[in-house]
């Protein structure tokens, strides 16, 4: 799993980071979107869908970079 963030189409809402604060952050002079895991835990997936969905202009992106998850039954 990867998260980025586009700074050309974030306005700085700052959902992400409610959603996520262990893994966004805002610039202090921008108030744009810092990524600060780009590769989250597997205990952080949901924190990183979390915050996908939650930003309103999909700045924050999310991709899963099928490693060798064992997904099980
Ligand atoms: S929620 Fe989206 S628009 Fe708001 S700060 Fe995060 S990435 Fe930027």
């Amino acid at each position: 799993m990867r998260i980025t963030g586009d700074l050309s189409k974030c306005i700085g809402a700052g959902q992400c980071v409610m959603m996520a604060p262990e893994l966004f952050t805002q610039d202090e002079d921008t108030g744009l979107v810092v990524v600060l895991v780009e590769e989250p835990s597997e205990n952080q997936r949901e924190a990183a869908w979390a915050a996908q969905m939650a930003c309103p202009t999909r700045a924050v992106a999310v991709t899963e970079t099928s490693t060798t998850d064992a997904a099980g039954s």
